[in-house]
């Protein structure tokens, strides 16, 4: 069938199933169109996106100042590798470590390949600066932890259905429970070649598990008085999405330079990707000050698109967003009505039992087993209703709308969700 013809649902996702790896289990929507909040399929049925593609559409689909600035570079100068310079990358590379309040960047393209350099990072860190022995060097990570598809990164993971069959594994990682910060004094004090703690400031993946207060304080300085690097992968969390530009950023109010807030827990390395664009272009980022990021040299890592001149146009639009429509003040703000009255609802409900999360990344858990079809079902009858979301982990169902909804438009889907676990209650 040629593209300019128009295709039903149906046939679109006769071709994904005929041509296309089965590596994901999408729900039967169609997508063709998005703006703002919404979605349209290909058969015109609007729907509210509370996926965000997993968070990278913070701004919006389709926001116009930074598809613009897509097109103008597009336009322009697509791609130099960094066989040369450009004129874009240092005006990104100065905008985003000063909006982030970090020495240097390193740029690349997905979260993954982010992760991957930030470990590569953390290690040559410790052979040349902490004086670890070569191939010595150890990694804590988390239980539950979702950093990527990487061989390196499955091999950490406790997915079986992420890590079986793909070994042999990556060595090198040790791994604790997250949110225990016995475990991480512990893991800590188990051996002196210990380089980094690796640790996603709420898990998303694993269904929205927001830390206790003060566990990312608290394990910033075990960090620190180890002399371990405390890297923060805020792919997920990162650029608004839980009501600060950062989630290590605690409860402060600034919309850049939180280096000045007194909850601010600077990580050594900070890990960015997905909402940096706003979805509208893969760009990733690793951020560090000199003692760190210096130990890479020429030649020593690298890709042949991280850094180009689209992705340094696209993130700075996509940044600015932020700060221009408060994006921080407004996931905040709707966060909370969307827990308070989420939560009204759970208490006298017997189908959800929690309502969890930050900003505008929560999480409702559906009273059935992981392995029942409850939380899908629900998704499926969200979606006739024109709304979008996934289950995580069977019986977790993420919510995570543009970070651009308004109170009226958030309002209207509260009442299609309550509505719907309605349905379900036994
Ligand atoms: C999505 C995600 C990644 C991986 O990003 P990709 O762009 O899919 O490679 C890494 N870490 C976290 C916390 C994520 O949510």
């Amino acid at each position: 069938m040629s593209v300019l013809e128009k295709m039903s649902s149906a046939e679109a996702i006769a071709l994904e199933d005929k041509y296309g790896a089965h590596n994901y289990h999408p729900l039967p929507v169609v997508l063709s169109r998005g703006e703002g909040v919404h979605v349209w399929d290909v058969e015109g049925k609007k729907y509210y996106d509370f996926l965000s593609a997993y968070s990278a559409v913070n701004q919006g689909h389709c926001h116009p100042k930074i598809v613009g600035a897509l097109v103008q570079q597009a336009q322009t100068l697509t791609l130099t590798s960094r066989a040369f310079y450009n004129d874009k990358l240092g005006v990104y590379e100065e905008y985003i470590t000063k909006y982030f309040g970090f020495d240097k960047v390193l740029p690349m393209n997905t979260g993954a390949e982010a992760v991957e350099t930030a470990m590569k990072l953390c290690r040559k860190w410790a052979y040349e600066r902490k004086g670890i022995d070569e191939n010595e060097a150890q990694i804590i990570v988390c239980d539950g932890n979702f950093h990527g598809r990487t061989t390196t990164i499955i091999s950490f993971s406790n997915d079986e259905n992420a890590r079986k069959n793909f070994g042999p594994y990556t060595a090198g990682f040790i791994k604790i429970p997250y949110n225990d910060i016995d475990a991480l004094q512990q893991a800590l004090k188990s051996s002196p070649n210990i380089a980094g703690f690796l640790v996603e400031p709420i898990q998303g993946e694993a269904g929205v598990f927001v830390p206790n207060e003060g566990y990312l304080a608290q394990a910033k300085a075990l960090c620190a008085a180890s002399n371990v690097l405390f890297i923060a992968d805020e792919v997920q969390t990162g650029i608004a999405r839980t009501g600060s530009i950062l989630a290590v950023c605690g409860n402060c109010t600034c919309e850049n330079a939180c280096e000045k807030q007194s909850t601010y827990v600077a990580p050594d390395i900070l890990i960015l990707g997905k909402a940096l664009s706003g979805g509208a272009y893969p760009v990733s980022a690793v951020l560090a000050n000199d003692p760190i990021m210096n130990v890479i040299r020429p030649g020593q890592h690298g890709s042949t698109f991280g850094g180009n001149p689209i992705a340094g146009a696209v993130a700075i639009a996509a940044l600015d967003v932020v700060n221009e429509e408060k994006l921080i003040q407004n996931a905040r703000r709707l966060g909370r009505i969307f827990r308070e009255k989420i939560g009204a609802f759970v208490a006298s409900s017997n189908i959800a039992t929690l309502v969890r999360g930050k900003g505008l990344l929560n999480a409702i858990v559906i009273n059935d087993t992981e392995e029942s079809d409850t939380a899908w079902n629900i998704c499926m009858r969200l979606a006739e209703k024109g709304l979008l979301a996934k289950p995580t982990h069977g019986n977790i169902i993420r919510f995570a709308p543009p970070l651009v909804i308004n109170e009226d438009q958030l309002d209207e889907c509260i009442h299609i969700i309550i509505s719907t676990l309605e349905e379900f209650e036994k």
